[in-house]
This record gives structure tokens, C-alpha cells and sequence, in this order.
């Protein structure tokens, strides 16, 4: 019935300072309930198959809110999505994608597809097939919850990924448990090592960004820098940031 949304979470580049990209999280706006968050309805959604279309619906808007952007010239260089496993075994991913970025005048790497260990494991040949496919068009692919599952340092070496995102679980213990920021420290040493990007999420306080950019992390995510924004929202801060056209 068209009551889907996207948020866009800013993702801030910790050297420049500066959100040049952003995470699609989905919303049901319900007309009896309000806004609904995705664990309210993706796990079921997942169960009942219809995730394929609603990870359709996610791709084109994200791609079409991508078009829009880059016409207005505000300063939004990517977007990252969200893939669940049946949509990476059981949709044509890559091909989808390949449509989406030719018919909204993208470039392939204005877009990261963020994949879970967890579903990657379901059936590595196949995720590693599809995965292949997909960075063929160009179109990046980031290592989701990293720290969450087995977190197997032998897929690090083995997936064709491009960034690593640290689950918020670290990020959140960070100031109590030396243990966390061991972690993570270790995990932006060998990302650098690996030649990938390196993203916090959950980033709450000033003293867990502190940290990070000390351990020197590439990217940051959380509620201190902007929880997630409408369309609206996310123009205006590019605006305010970049200083762009005014006019939607
Ligand atoms: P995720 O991919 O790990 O997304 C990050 C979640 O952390 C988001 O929750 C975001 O709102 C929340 N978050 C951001 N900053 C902070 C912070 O500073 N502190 C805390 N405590 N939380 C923060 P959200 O939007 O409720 O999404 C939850 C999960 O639902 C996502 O986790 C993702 O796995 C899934 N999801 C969201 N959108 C989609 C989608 O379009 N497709 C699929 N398949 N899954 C989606
Ligand atoms: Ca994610
Ligand atoms: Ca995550």
C-alpha cells in the first residue's frame, strides 16, 4: 500500500569530518501503528518470502533517491543497502542492480550492498558466485555486524569484499572493556592490511569517536553524528554541509 520509507543514517568520513554517504534503513509507516523499525517486520518478512519484493522496492528507491541527489548536485556520493540471504540466493541480484544503476544515471560504485556473515555462511560458493557478479558491475559490498557471528578472519581473506563495518556491540563497550578496543584496533590494523574500508556503527558518545579516531577507523555511524533522516532530512544536512541547491 505504499507505506514503506527509506532513512538514510549519514555515514561521516572521520579525516574530513564530512557525510558524503549514508546507510538505507527501511521504515513501515502503519497507519494504525506509526512508524514501525525493520526487526518488527523484516524477520517475518524474511520467513513469508516477502522480502524479495520488499528488498526490491528498498533497490529502486534507493537507487531513484540516489539519482535525485547526484541532479541536485548536494554531495552524496554513496549509498549503502541492506541484503538480506534470500534476496543474495534467491533474487538476481546483480542484474537488478546492473537495471537500477543504468536507468537512474548512477555510477556502479555510488552503491555498497551490506552482507551478514550469517548469511554469507548459509552457502559460501554461492554467496561468493553472486558476490563476484556484483563487483563485476563495480558495485561495492561491505562485510555487515562484523564481530556478531563467527567472525571468521578466513572469509576476511576469502570474500571479495571492499569494507568492513564493526558491529555496534564493540563500539558500545568500547569505554569500559580494554577488551572491545583491542578489537578493534586489531580489526582497523588488518582492514588497512587487506586493503579495505573500515566503518564504526553505534557511535554514541564523544569519548567512543574519540577513541575511534584515534585507533584511526576510516568511517563512523551512530546517533552522535545523526540518527537516521527522511529524504528531506538528509537534503538538508547535505545543504547545510556542502551548500548546494535549496529548491527539492
Ligand atoms: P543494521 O544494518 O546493523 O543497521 C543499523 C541499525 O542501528 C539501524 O537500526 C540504526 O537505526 C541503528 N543505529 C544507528 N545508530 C545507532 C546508535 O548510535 N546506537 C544504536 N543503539 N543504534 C543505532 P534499524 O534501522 O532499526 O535497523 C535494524 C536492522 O534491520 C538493520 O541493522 C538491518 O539488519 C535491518 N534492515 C534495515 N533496513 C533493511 C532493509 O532495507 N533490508 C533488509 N534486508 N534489512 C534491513
Ligand atoms: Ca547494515
Ligand atoms: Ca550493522
Amino acid at each position: 500500500d505504499g507505506e514503506f520509507e527509506l532513512n538514510f543514517q549519514p555515514i561521516m568520513d572521520l579525516k574530513k569530518g564530512e557525510s558524503h554517504m549514508a546507510e538505507c534503513l527501511v521504515r513501515w509507516a502503519h497507519p494504525k501503528s506509526g512508524q514501525l523499525l525493520p526487526s518488527t517486520f523484516i524477520p517475518l518478512a524474511e520467513e513469508m518470502d516477502l522480502i524479495l519484493p520488499i528488498g526490491k522496492w528498498v533497490l529502486e528507491e534507493a537507487c531513484s533517491q540516489l539519482g535525485k541527489w547526484k541532479r541536485k548536485n548536494v554531495g552524496m556520493h554513496m549509498l549503502s543497502l541492506n541484503i538480506s540471504a534470500r534476496q543474495l540466493f534467491r533474487s538476481d541480484l546483480a542484474n537488478q542492480v546492473r537495471f537500477l544503476v543504468e536507468e537512474n544515471g548512477l555510477e556502479p560504485g555510488e552503491l555498497e550492498l551490506e552482507l551478514t556473515e550469517s548469511a554469507v555462511i548459509q552457502d559460501v560458493r554461492q554467496a561468493v558466485g553472486v558476490m563476484e557478479r556484483v563487483r563485476k558491475l563495480g558495485v561495492r559490498i561491505a562485510l555487515d555486524d562484523f564481530g556478531t557471528g563467527y567472525s571468521s578472519l578466513n572469509y576476511l581473506r576469502m570474500l571479495p569484499i571492499n569494507t568492513l563495518k564493526i558491529d555496534q556491540s564493540f563500539v558500545q563497550d568500547v569505554m569500559t572493556d580494554p577488551g572491545s578496543r583491542s578489537i578493534i584496533r586489531f580489526l582497523v590494523q588488518l582492514s588497512r592490511e587487506l586493503g579495505l574500508r573500515i566503518v564504526a556503527e553505534g557511535v554514541e558518545t564523544r569519548e567512543q569517536l574519540a577513541f575511534l579516531k584515534e585507533a584511526d577507523c576510516d568511517e563512523v555511524q551512530g546517533f552522535l553524528i545523526s540518527p537516521p533522516l527522511s529524504a528531506d532530512g538528509m537534503t538538508s544536512m547535505l545543504v547545510r554541509q556542502f551548500g548546494g541547491t535549496t529548491n527539492s
